[in-house]
């Protein structure tokens, strides 16, 4: 059996005014996820469980079967993860952002979207200027990079309350510094940065050009080595990851699944769909099971533009889930599973833990009699599964 899962992000949506009262969903032109509703099964599940933030992290790790609460893994392990940093049992990574700060406000959570190259320099001063044995910094991509503190008692790091910046946009940053047990150290590693990147040549250069200079890191997320039953144990099969995300490559690394890499996929409206789907294809020639993960429809709810992710939508139906289904004959041994890892409703421009639309379809997946793929015709549906290692269970069955 192939089983192939498709993640639109943050698809799911709630009624809106601009579109008379229907959702992104139900106004986009999704004739191929139709098509699986009318010959399978439309239903709801809870990929976010109760108290958790609503996330990629946590959505997807549900989606792969994992039980999110249980792990309690950390962005930054995801991260880490994703950069090949192995975690000892005595570290803790944390996410590192490049930021702007002015007059102690948080102006920019990614110092204008710095490169990756410039961005580098930085990070590569705070090893020389930090210059401690317990102490590393790794390089990621543009604004977003990694600290590994290696201490015995690492854990307790884990109980530091810190903050996204990108929540806390226009505020006075000083109310939102990481506080709780050993938050000292944490804070005095933000605040030497200051220090060091204020003569620092890359911000020179980008003052001159009018662009925000990194003057702070600002440390959260936090996490340490996750420990999880790897997917090919957990369903005896093996299988691959494909999306433009870090965090979601992270949990693929961490989950054993082979990360594919696809050329021209952005993480952005621009992406191309059509070779995430040829990638997909190829990769269930040398396994069986694929995740095809897809940012354009969150990013596009996150900027409020209803019209970005209508178009976004019909883009991963037409050109990824298409393919998919001319791919195989409807009696081939294939399931396919569709379901965003959480909603971000345009309204909110927010994630939100409400229970997501899913449809699955395939060898011997019932059909339960809907005729199109949305969240109202979802909510009627009996169909309601309380988690997503309950959907992967029932997806995964071998016989249903
Ligand atoms: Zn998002």
């Amino acid at each position: 059996m192939k089983y192939i899962i498709i993640v639109p992000d943050g698809t799911a949506d709630s009624p809106l005014p601009e579109l008379d009262g229907k959702t992104p969903l139900e106004v986009a032109n999704v004739s191929n996820m139709d098509y699986l509703v009318q010959h399978g099964s439309l239903g709801r599940v809870k990929t976010i469980p109760t108290g958790m933030a609503p996330g990629s992290d946590v959505g997807n790790l549900s989606l792969l079967g994992y039980d999110p609460a249980e792990l309690k893994i950390g962005r930054a392990s995801l991260e880490a993860a994703n950069l090949d940093i192995a975690l000892q049992d005595d570290e803790i990574a944390f996410r590192c952002n490049l930021v702007t700060v002015e007059d102690n406000k948080m102006i920019d959570y990614s110092a204008g979207h710095i490169s990756t190259d410039e961005a580098k320099l930085l990070v590569e001063s705070l090893n020389e200027e930090i210059d401690l044995d317990y102490v590393r910094f790794y390089v990621g991509k543009s604004y977003r990079h990694i600290m590994v503190l290696k201490l015995h008692n690492a854990r307790e790091y884990l109980n530091i309350t810190t903050t996204p910046p990108h929540d806390i946009l226009g505020k006075d940053v000083s109310r939102y510094l990481p506080h709780g047990p050993q938050e000292g150290m944490i804070q005095k590693f933000m605040e030497k940065s200051k220090e060091i990147f204020a003569r620092h040549s890359v911000n020179d250069v980008r003052i001159d050009l009018g662009e925000n200079p990194a003057n702070m890191i600002w440390l959260w997320g936090q996490g340490v080595r996750p420990r999880l039953t790897p997917f090919s144990e957990k369903f005896q099969v093996r299988g691959s990851i494909i999306s433009a995300v870090d965090l979601v490559n992270g949990i693929g690394k961490i989950s054993g699944l082979k990360v594919v890499k696809v050329p021209g996929a952005t993480g952005y409206y621009d992406t191309d769909y059509a070779a995430k789907a040829r990638y997909a294809l190829e990769a269930l020639k040398r396994s069986d099971f694929v995740l095809v993960h897809v940012e354009a429809t969150d990013e596009a709810s996150h900027n409020g533009d209803v019209e970005q992710k209508i178009k976004a939508i019909e883009n991963i139906d037409k050109e990824i889930i298409g393919p998919v289904l001319n791919h195989f004959n409807r009696y081939d041994d294939v399931r396919i599973l569709v379901s965003p890892d959480h909603c971000t409703p345009i309204a909110k421009r927010t994630h939100t833990a409400d229970p997501v639309c899913f449809v699955m379809y395939g060898k011997n997946i019932p059909v339960n009699g809907f005729d199109a793929y949305n969240e109202r015709l979802a909510a009627e549906s009996d169909l309601y599964l309380d988690s997503g290692k309950e959907l992967m269970q029932f997806f995964m069955k071998k016989y249903l």
